[in-house]
């Protein structure tokens, strides 16, 4: 239980951390790309400004001093691109020109490709005549850019999940400090409960034994004495049989406790239903028992009979008059599956899911005076699981309930 416990609390805590770090990751990751494209664009229009600074107007036409330096154009995967005011290209610059028309109204331009390439449009006016005489396109290659977020990218996701191996670790140690008291004070809980049933047992006992030596000999005994003698003896017999649960289930943790012998599961299921004959024939109970020649596990005889008395004697009472009790059992691949159905009142949906908590009744008509102490299918639960078998059940109310055991072979 608390394994589950710690690991719940160490998913859900890195959980929450990987979304803060992709969150914060997220966040540098946009700044960065951002400003370093705003580096790039700042870079470009200074370019640009100077190409614009060396063209002229002349005879009607734009002139370009074409003194660029072409190797260093060609270094910084850059390139220049002339255009008249129509927007004719006059001259071009440089490995990555832009195929893309000039755009008057889109001042940055980029231009998806292999690679793709982000250009800037600047527009040349002639100072001497105050006139707009062409425009100049600079573009730049995203490569470089691209690389480095990409180096970016997977310095982040490494850091992520460094930082996720650091936290877990550091995460099942925190756990495990903070569990270790809760672990301990619950293991005292139930040894405390384990010894205060042990300790009840003794008295418990010997108060039956006089009650029933007192009843042996009830001659001469006014009969309102006996009546109370037998209440007694009823009542002893009853928180008996509960501290007698409770230890069950205070040591039910304790898996070394539990004794491993071959158990024929049928001899078990036949012997209980002799048991429960008088019951099912007083209330005129169809019992259907289907059972292969053997059921053979590995367990403990008196836990796996305590299993399938709790369940038949459940049928037995919520299911009325006339009804029908199935048992059946048969082996499975690597399991026994046993089925035990009724017709009974049935358990409502809601109630379904809390059936196996301890003293938890849906029919709270039923108390320890009429045998049921609401620990029945805890007891039931816990001895699977000590089985390593799984239990489940589906009901529906006022049709039946069907309680279906896997308990594993070895
Ligand atoms: P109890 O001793 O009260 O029977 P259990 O732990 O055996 O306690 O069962 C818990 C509750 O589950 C019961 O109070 C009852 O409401 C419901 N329940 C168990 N078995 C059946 C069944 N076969 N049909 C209908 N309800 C059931």
């Amino acid at each position: 239980m608390f394994k589950n416990i710690r690991h719940r609390l160490l998913l859900s805590y890195l959980l929450i951390l990987a979304l803060i770090l992709g969150i914060f990751s997220l966040g540098i990751r946009l700044i960065f790309a951002y400003s370093l494209r705003q580096q790039m664009i700042e870079k470009l229009t200074a370019l640009g400004q100077g190409a614009a600074a060396n063209a002229e107007w002349e005879n009607n036409q734009l002139k370009i001093d074409d003194d660029f330096k072409l190797r260093e154009l060609l270094n910084n995967h850059q390139s220049l691109q002339w255009f008249d005011v129509k927007g004719n290209s006059i001259l071009k610059q440089g490995e990555f020109i832009l195929s893309l028309p000039l755009s008057q109204d889109n001042l940055v331009q980029i231009q998806a490709g292999n690679p793709n390439i982000q250009s800037i449009t600047l527009p040349i006016i002639d100072s001497d005549i105050d006139k707009l005489i062409g425009y100049v396109r600079v573009s730049q290659s995203l490569e470089e850019l691209e690389e480095i977020l990409n180096k970016l990218d997977w310095g982040l996701v490494i850091s992520i999940i460094v930082a996720l191996s650091i936290s877990g670790i550091g995460g099942i140690l925190l756990t495990n400090q903070a569990m270790k008291p809760i672990e301990e004070s619950f293991t005292r809980l139930k040894q405390f409960t384990a010894d205060a049933s042990h300790e009840l047992r003794n008295p418990l006992m010997v108060i039956d034994s006089n009650v029933a030596v007192s009843l042996k000999y009830p001659e001469g005994m006014r009969e309102a004495d006996k009546e109370s003698f037998e209440a007694i003896a009823s009542a002893t017999m009853q928180m008996i049989d509960l501290t007698e649960d409770l230890l069950i289930l205070a040591r039910s943790d304790q898996i070394n406790l539990l004794k491993k012998e071959p158990v024929n599961l049928v001899i078990i299921l036949e012997k209980l239903v002799k048991w429960y004959q008088t019951k099912i024939e007083s209330k005129n109970l169809n019992l259907k028992l289907q059972l292969s020649e053997t059921l053979l596990i590995y367990g403990d005889s008196l836990k796996l009979e305590r299993l399938f008395s709790n369940l038949i004697d459940n049928a037995i009472y919520y299911t009325p008059e006339s009804g029908i009790i199935e048992i059946e059992g048969k082996p499975k691949k690597c399991s026994i599956e046993i089925q035990i159905k009724d017709t009974g009142i049935g358990i409502s949906p809601e109630n379904l899911e809390r059936i196996f908590e301890r003293f938890w009744r849906a029919d709270t008509s039923r108390s320890y005076w009429n045998g049921g102490s609401g620990l029945g299918l805890a007891i039931v639960q816990a001895i699977v699981k000590h089985h390593g078998g799984t239990i489940t059940v589906t009901s529906q109310l006022g049709i039946g309930s069907c309680f279906t055991i896997y308990l594993p072979i070895n």
